[in-house]
């Protein structure tokens, strides 16, 4: 399985940064066994659909909403991303379950949504400080994949492990730790029927620590926030993800 390292850009640039980021990438990116991706905010998907197929960079959003069209003011449904070239769409970041409250169950129905029209959700799930403190990773863990029981596991799926407390801290999780809770991650989408589900890490993700955290058994790629916003901190953990897989 191909290793992914996606960037997540989170409310941050405008189309000339987003320019200079691509052209700063240079001529072809993406190593051997590694796949890369941006997910920019929703302005730059359209100016940077071309761009990024044109280097092997696959394109995705932050969110959407899971109705097809119609009155919802502010909203961006799953066939005009399909239309502004996004594969992938993140659902359920801690930010927006946690700042806009989005719950499991509409998470759930953005992922109806986000299949029937042809995108690959990248699920992300995990648990706060207090959570982890407490001994109940784990079952914080199944409740959030919880919303995958039942579904078609032959459609695509990205899941990210993303400790809310890791999550633009500076403070990474332990590769003990990662490595614990990917092996319960995986353990729990095999008895969801999706044993061969990818399985990314993120929370503080960096050129200094990406390559332990990507040797990690489990881990199988990275979902990169502050650090995906430099082309050239990014190209570090790409090269690193590189030198995991070899
Ligand atoms: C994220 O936004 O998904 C993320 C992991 O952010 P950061 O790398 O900045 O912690």
């Amino acid at each position: 399985m191909r290793r992914l390292v996606a960037g997540n850009w989170k409310m941050n640039g405008i189309l000339a940064e987003a320019m200079q980021f691509v052209e700063e990438l240079g001529d072809n990116p993406a190593p051997e066994h590694v796949e890369m991706a941006l997910m920019p905010p929703f302005t730059l998907l359209h100016p940077l659909k071309e761009a990024l197929s044109a280097k092997g960079i696959a394109l995705g959003a932050q969110n959407v909403y899971f109705e097809p069209k119609g009155a919802f003011t502010g909203s961006i449904s799953p066939l005009m991303l399909r239309d502004a070239g996004c594969h992938y769409v993140i659902l359920g970041h801690s930010e927006r379950r946690n700042i806009i409250g989005e719950t499991d169950d509409v998470i759930r129905t953005k992922l109806q949504a986000s299949w029937a029209t042809g995108l690959e959700p990248i699920l992300c799930i995990g648990e706060h400080l207090k959570e982890r403190e407490a001994g109940k990773t784990n079952a914080v863990l199944k409740r959030q994949l919880a919303i995958l029981e039942g579904t078609d596991s032959g459609l695509p799926l990205t899941v990210a492990y993303e400790p809310v407390w890791a999550i633009g801290t500076g403070h990474t999780a332990t590769t003990d730790q990662v490595t614990e809770t990917h092996a319960f991650i995986h353990e729990e989408l095999a008895r969801l029927g999706r044993p061969h589900c990818r399985v990314l890490y993120g929370g503080s993700v960096n050129p200094g620590n990406a390559e332990s955290l990507m040797a990690c058994p489990g881990v199988e790629g990275a979902l990169v926030g502050g650090a995906s916003l430099k082309a050239d901190s990014f190209m570090e953990i790409v090269q690193a993800a590189a030198r995991a897989a070899a």
